[in-house]
């Protein structure tokens, strides 16, 4: 089944390279202030 949900996006997310924090926006860790990457979030 394919339909879109606003609570559960499947594009990049950004994972913390330090402490693996993840977030949704291409910025600095708020958790402890290390780079991101992007990640390809394809299941949980
Ligand atoms: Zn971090």
């Amino acid at each position: 089944m394919i339909y879109s949900d606003p609570y559960t996006p499947t594009r990049s997310y950004y994972e913390c390279c330090d402490c693996g924090y993840r977030e949704a926006t291409d910025s600095l860790c708020p958790d402890c202030g290390g780079a991101t990457k992007s990640i390809a979030v394809g299941r949980e």
